[in-house]
């Protein structure tokens, strides 16, 4: 049975999944409003576990400072120095992923960055993982 299949029967069956996140998740394809803009959200379990539920999830999706992009959980970041003209709320902790408060950093998406390095992940816990420099 393909994947399609399997998703499919599933759906019907409203099987619900544990998640990593604690909770519980039925698979899930839809499209979902996030910061104004509409994004599709998928959802499928991964040897019987989905990774998060929807709450979880919608609540870990931030936004690059930078260029507006959205960043998911799992998404490659790069961190860069806030610009004194740039005069966004780091405090609003919800919207955007706040580095270093005290250093004025923020992390933001890899599409728009001018430099070819990732720094790390915004990991599926909404916490930034850091990547090890192998320099
Ligand atoms: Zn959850
Ligand atoms: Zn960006």
């Amino acid at each position: 049975m393909s994947f399609f299949d399997r998703f499919k029967r599933e759906n019907i069956e409203e099987v619900v999944y544990p998640t990593k996140c604690g909770h519980e998740a039925k698979p899930f394809n839809e499209a979902v409003k996030v910061f104004g803009e509409e994004i599709n959200i998928f959802l499928r379990p991964v040897n019987g576990v989905i990774d998060l539920c929807l709450n979880c999830y919608l609540k870990m999706i931030r936004k690059c400072p930078s260029c507006g992009e959205l960043i998911h959980p799992g998404d490659p970041i790069v961190f860069r120095q806030v610009d004194e003209s740039e005069n966004f709320d780091l405090v609003r902790n919800n919207e955007y992923i706040i580095v270093s408060l005290r250093n004025k950093q923020v992390a933001g998406c890899t599409k728009c960055s001018e430099i070819n390095i990732v720094h790390g992940h915004w990991n599926k816990k909404g916490k930034i993982e850091r990547l090890i420099k192998v320099s």
